[in-house]
């Protein structure tokens, strides 16, 4: 996302004021109408955290708190935590795999719906036990490509 200067977002404030629709705004200025209805609306983005910055907009020193994700979004790393930590405070327990859902699983009656952790749970199971992916993937009624991701990322956890 490129960020409105500030001429072109006192630009269009300005439209608004004077009573333009939010399309006939697109068609002068090129700035999409979300954008604009954001500004409308009262919504001023914070500025996004760039790589010329010298600190997140917390005041977290850049660069060594700087990263950038998948995408190439930079984000700071010291908020990120922080978001975390607020998180974690806010949900103690982590959600935990129903253990008669593994069961009945492993047992070849799964419930209509597992979670992630309890597949792979189940399959850890079933993985000690023999069986090959084939018939885990039948039990389980699941793609044998699930159980095999999971198998991989068992051993590599191992
Ligand atoms: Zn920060």
């Amino acid at each position: 996302m490129n960020r409105l200067s500030d001429v072109q977002r006192q630009n269009v404030l300005d439209l608004i004021a004077a009573g333009y629709s939010n399309s006939a705004i697109q068609r002068q200025t090129g700035i999409t109408r979300l954008t604009i209805a954001r500004y409308r609306a009262g919504h001023f983005p914070a500025p996004r955290t760039t790589a010329g910055n010298e600190a997140c907009r917390n005041g977290h020193p850049y660069p060594e708190n700087q990263r950038a994700d998948k995408n190439g979004w930079h984000y700071c790393a010291a908020c990120h935590r922080e978001k975390n930590r607020r998180w974690r405070a806010r949900n103690p327990q982590r959600a935990q795999p129903d253990e008669m859902a593994v069961l009945r699983a492993v047992q070849g009656d799964p419930p209509d719906r597992l979670t992630p952790r309890e597949r792979a749970e189940a399959i850890r199971q079933l993985t000690r036990k023999g069986l090959t992916v084939e018939l885990t993937a039948e039990r389980l009624r699941c793609h044998r490509n699930t159980v095999k991701r999971a198998r991989k990322r068992l051993r590599a956890a191992a």
